[in-house]
């Protein structure tokens, strides 16, 4: 690998890790997209810088000025970190109810973070409403509105498709990822096809979300809970639409619990809940394949965000998903 120029410059062109143990259980080669291994810890690196080189372009972004965005935590530490490489200064929303870790992070990065109570979309106190009104209050912010600005969609078509299907020379045959905005989902979806119209792209939705009865049967319909992070959506974004979706799994806590402690047990991959949710997605959509077929999908960010929820005793206890498993059995 050659050198690359600053934070920006090594965003992206991420490690694509073939899960072996996991593969070899399911009679299908696994893959996971590493994106917990950009510089910002999550597959949002790749939006954050998608997004604020957009305004540049577009004359949006000046020296000193700021972005602001309503977020479960991955997008404001990628804007703040990309702000801080390039002079810009980053006012993040988010809403009470994420892991405390990603709130230390973003202080820690000079973020000016707002925290506020967690409401449903329909409300206007909610982060996102939140955002756009704190932005539309200071002449000159920008307003990076990741769910419906779809240069979000965009940069992971131009990169992270790519990037696919140069490590999987050409041949894969599905691509499984949740959606938080939809821009993984979408734009990777679309590349792939692009490439290859035969290759199924499926959306892994956690319990919660309004998209799995979508996909399914048409209907944004949300069923039971989740703690997952920065995924699972009740509303169609501007992101999502643009996906070309074949088909959908949807995966409990459990099995996310249960999974994440077995990659990081069996195979020393230590990632965050919605990664371990795609990878068991992923496996359950493979079974459903032919023997041999091959599955790629998204390690969105890493376990240390998540040492006082998932990886914590005490808050596996008290949300009733302490991992029992001693094998891959829950799959
Ligand atoms: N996993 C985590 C932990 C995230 O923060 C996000 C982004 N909200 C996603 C997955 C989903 O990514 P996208 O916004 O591209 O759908």
């Amino acid at each position: 690998m050659k050198a690359v120029d600053g934070f920006s410059g090594a965003i992206g062109n991420t490690p694509l890790i073939r899960l072996s143990k996991l593969s070899a259980h399911v009679g299908r080669d696994i893959f996971g997209k590493a994106e917990h291994l950009n510089p910002g810890g999550s597959v949002k690196d790749r939006a954050a810088l998608g997004i604020i080189e957009d305004f540049e372009r577009r004359g949006l972004l000046k020296a000193d000025g700021i972005v602001v965005e309503g977020t479960a935590g991955n997008t404001g530490i990628g804007l703040t970190l990309v702000g801080n490489a390039r002079g810009y200064r980053t006012i993040i929303v988010m809403p009470d109810d994420q892991a405390p870790e990603k709130y230390e992070l973003l202080r820690t990065f000079g973020a000016d973070l707002r925290v506020v109570e967690a409401a449903p979309f329909t409300n206007d106190a909610n982060y996102y409403h939140a955002a756009r009104r704190i932005a539309e209050s200071i002449p000159g912010a920008v307003w990076a509105n990741q769910f419906e600005n779809t240069v979000n969609r965009d940069t992971h078509e131009r990169t992270t498709g790519p990037e696919i299907v140069a490590q999987m020379d050409g041949k894969l045959d599905a691509f499984v990822a949740a959606a938080g905005t939809g821009g993984t989902l979408a734009g990777t979806g679309r590349a792939l096809k692009a490439h290859d119209p035969k290759i199924q792209v499926v959306l892994c939705d956690p319990y919660g979300s309004a998209l799995y009865n979508y996909v399914k049967h048409g209907k944004l319909e949300a069923e039971g809970d989740s703690n997952a992070e920065g995924i699972g959506i009740k509303r169609l974004t501007a992101n999502f639409t643009g996906a070309p979706v074949d088909d959908a799994v949807r995966v409990d806590d459990r099995t996310m619990v249960e999974m994440a402690h077995w990659l990081l047990r069996e195979t020393g991959l230590f990632v965050g809940g919605s990664a371990a949710l795609n990878v068991a997605g992923a496996a359950r959509y493979a079974a459903t394949l032919p023997a041999g077929s091959r599955v790629v999908t998204v390690l969105c960010d890493g376990g240390d965000r998540y040492r006082s929820r998932i990886y914590n005793a005490a808050w596996l206890k008290e949300n009733d998903v302490v991992p029992q498993a001693k094998d891959l059995s829950f799959l």
